[in-house]
């Protein structure tokens, strides 16, 4: 099970599953030629699910910064006025 933020520059201990995100992947593992599939958790925690989500590359599970959303100014259609 998870033990830290999937964050390497983070690393915090996971201690309370109610803060941060939870991510489950489904990762293939190679034994002896045959692949086998699990399910993998990866924790984030609060701090670092606030700019951060995970996603699944070649690389394996990376931590990629979240789009901004912007609340505060709408986005106008170039094609509405
Ligand atoms: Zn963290």
């Amino acid at each position: 099970m998870v033990k830290h933020c999937a964050n390497p520059n983070c690393g915090k201990p996971l201690r309370y599953l109610r803060e941060g995100r939870i991510f489950v992947f489904e990762t293939k593992e190679n034994d002896n030629g045959e692949s086998i599939r699990r399910m993998e958790h990866f924790w984030l925690c609060g701090t670092c699910s606030k700019t951060l989500r995970l996603e699944m590359t070649n690389q394996g599970v990376q931590t990629v910064l979240k789009r901004e959303v912007r609340t505060t100014t709408p986005i106008q259609h170039p094609l509405a006025s």
